[in-house]
């Protein structure tokens, strides 16, 4: 096994430091936390272990540079122009970062490579668009002039999970900025080592004091006094329904809006006219990609009766041949899950699942012992309601469902609390189209998986899985409001 990696010197990343107002500063308290790697259970670096004062003054620098700062003052091509060069910074650092956040967050390097192109794109993406959102003129009264204008909120709040840190940096983060918000992120404990590193790399290009402020810690402590700090005026987060709601009842009381993504069931619906063969590596990867921690990770494979034993079959053979690694070996695809607390997670949900395993894969000899590696499983025949094939596992484990006909399918994919994405395999147009309308959930593949970051499409979800749309021009939307401005000039 090979394997490569970079000292965290050469890396530059400002250990145990939170950034606000343009400096790198230490937690008031001088606590600091152990930041572990899952690939070998050893401690590498420290983050910030940060309190409510310094969230309070993390609020206070974006609050100035908002209202009374250069970045307040800045035009929207001006703005989009830092973005831009704070992804170009982003690629050409792509490799070091990469290796950073496969060390951080145990992913196979190639996929640590593919989230900094995506992470780079956001910036790219937003930093363009900056000066492309438009108001509208409404006819009205003789002697009135109309002006719908978009305005930034003003202080926005992230916080964000450990599973794509970088990639969730540029997707929260970028539209906010685009639109002319100061941000302040909370970053996930568990890995946010290459959020330090881009937030450096933003001071670089030269983002002005306060308009990016980073405060690292813990949930409870940290997150907690961002949601809560009456000064933030608008909130945006990624992760569990749990915190997901204890984030919007923070929102609701300081009477602000909020944007929520919180994972997902997703459903691949499999028809007998599909394309078998391009479909397969798609199903399989949908829910290997990070470990199968990913909010939107194909978790069930709900296959139509007629081809359920070829499709099983053939899944099974491929998970089988699956081995959890160091994800820095040449080739690897599926390494540790984040942390000794979610491995312990998953292996629960699979020694009580509540249906038969069909196939099993390994963890490979090489794998350091102290890892969070955990073989993936996949289990069928489900039935739809087992508490495995309902609730999200965030892990390494697929379920394959039987269904008879289309509407059975449409049943079952929308049978669970959650509705982020879904994928539609069929050659048949009408059917594409027919159950692309019916499925209850913010996104729909038909004939595919995933769009490999799809920094372009809205994404979000509904019910259980959020509110509120990231990605697009909708992120935009989300991260400013209107003000409609009525004018009397008289006849
Ligand atoms: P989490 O929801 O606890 O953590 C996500 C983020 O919220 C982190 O930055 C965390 O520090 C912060 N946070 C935690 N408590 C908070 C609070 N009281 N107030 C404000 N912020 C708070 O998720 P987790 O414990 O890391 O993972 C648990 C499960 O959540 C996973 O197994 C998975 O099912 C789900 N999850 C989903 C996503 C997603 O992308 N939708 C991401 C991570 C985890």
């Amino acid at each position: 096994m090979t394997t490569s990696d970079a000292s965290l010197a050469d890396l530059k990343i400002p250990l145990a430091l939170n950034l606000m107002g343009g400096r790198w500063q230490p937690a008031l308290s001088g606590q600091v936390l152990d930041v572990v790697s899952p690939i070998d259970g050893r401690v590498f670096a420290s983050i910030a272990d940060s309190g409510a004062e310094d969230v309070d003054a993390a609020v206070t620098a974006a609050r100035a540079a908002f209202d009374s700062g250069e970045w307040g003052r800045l035009t929207a091509l001006e703005r989009g122009r830092l973005l831009m060069r704070l992804s170009a910074r982003i690629t050409e650092e792509a490799d070091s970062l990469a290796r950073l956040e496969t060390r951080d967050t145990g992913k196979p390097l190639s996929q640590a490579r593919a989230d900094m192109a995506v992470a780079a794109r956001y910036f790219e993406f937003y930093g363009a668009a900056a000066d492309k959102v438009h108001g509208e003129v409404i006819p009205f009264l003789a002697g009135y002039n109309v002006e719908v204008q978009r305005e930034p909120h003003g202080v926005t709040g992230h916080i964000i999970p450990w599973n794509y840190p970088a990639q969730m940096f540029g997707r929260s983060v970028a539209p906010a900025l685009a639109m002319g918000n100061a941000i302040v992120i909370k970053p996930a404990e568990d890995a946010c080592l290459t959020v330090l590193r881009i937030a450096a790399l933003a001071m670089e290009v030269g983002f002005p004091p306060g308009a990016v402020n980073v405060v690292t810690g813990r949930g409870a402590v940290a997150g907690a006094a961002l949601t809560a700090h009456p000064a933030v005026d608008f909130l945006s987060f990624t992760g569990s329904p749990e915190v997901g709601v204890m984030v919007q009842t923070a929102a609701a009381r300081n009477f602000i809006g909020c944007t929520l993504e919180l994972g997902g069931k997703s459903p691949q619906l499999v028809f007998e006219d599909a394309d078998l063969d391009a479909a397969m590596p798609v199903l399989v990867n949908a829910i290997i990609q990070n470990a199968g921690q990913t909010c939107a990770a194909g978790a069930r494979v709900l296959v139509q009766a007629g081809i359920y034993d070829r499709i099983a079959a053939e899944i099974a053979q491929r998970f089988a041949a699956i081995a959890a690694g160091d994800p820095r070996a040449e080739g690897a695809v599926l390494g540790p899950v984040i942390s000794a607390r979610q491995k312990a997670r998953v292996e629960g949900y699979i020694a009580n699942a509540d249906a038969p395993v069909l196939a099993r894969g390994t963890i490979h000899p090489d794998a350091p012992k102290e890892g969070c590696y955990v073989a993936p499983v996949v289990f069928g025949p489900c039935d739809p309601k087992a508490r495995i094939a309902q609730e999200e596992v965030f892990g390494p484990v697929l379920c394959l469902i039987p269904f008879t006909d289309e509407a059975e399918a449409v049943a079952i994919a929308n049978g669970t609390e959650y509705g982020l994405v879904a994928s539609v395999w069929t050659r048949d147009g009408g059917r594409q189209q027919r159950v692309a309308k019916r499925l209850r959930c913010g996104q729909v593949f038909v004939n595919g998986f995933g769009a490999g970051g799809g920094v372009e499409l809205p994404f979000g979800g509904i019910r259980k899985s959020g509110h509120g749309r990231e990605k697009g021009f909708a992120a935009l939307h989300e991260f400013s409001h209107i003000k409609t401005v009525v004018t009397n000039h008289g006849v």
